[in-house]
């Protein structure tokens, strides 16, 4: 069991819960290069840029459901983990992880901890059709605990 105390908690999930009140889209098919994080690549809309390397962007997502809530993405296009998984370079997937644990701590999130997660598809809520991951923090997040007590399943 992971101690909460020392380690920082990672929850990488297909959520089932959509965090935006726009339409879902599909996690594959063919990239859309109208999809705002793409603008946002662009420069147009301007974002709150927290971290940026050769191969990584994250800013501030805009409707924040927590203190902190981050949008960590590729900088190459890919639709969802469903297509960056399998055709992103190794050194693309190195570099998003890599800047994951690094932005925790830009971001102060590393003491208290966090959960890291990914909407994929229909059914995990997406959105937006360049795949990114929701950096949540600054309070108790614990995803997976608030969708078993909704689904009153108690482990
Ligand atoms: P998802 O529902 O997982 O696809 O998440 C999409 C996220 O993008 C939502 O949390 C939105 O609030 C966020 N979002 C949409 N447009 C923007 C924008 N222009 N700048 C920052 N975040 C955005």
């Amino acid at each position: 069991m992971i101690n909460k105390l020392f380690f920082a908690f990672l929850l990488l999930v297909f959520s089932s819960g959509s965090l935006a009140s726009n339409e879902t889209v599909s996690g594959i098919g063919k990239y859309d290069s109208n999809n705002v994080f793409a603008k946002i690549l662009q420069g147009k809309p301007p974002a709150k840029i927290v971290f940026e390397n050769e191969y990584v962007l994250a800013f501030e997502d805009i409707h924040p459901i927590k203190p902190v809530h981050v949008l960590i993405i590729p900088k190459g296009q890919y639709r969802s983990l469903v297509d960056f998984s399998s055709t992103a370079s190794d050194q693309e997937i190195i570099a998003i992880v890599k800047s994951m644990g690094k932005i925790a701590k830009v971001m102060g999130l590393t003491k208290n901890g966090f959960s890291l997660m990914t909407n994929s598809g229909h059914n995990g809520g997406q959105t937006v059709s360049h795949l990114h991951f929701h950096l949540l923090g600054g309070e108790p997040v614990n995803c997976e605990k608030a969708l078993r007590e909704k689904n009153s399943i108690n482990h």
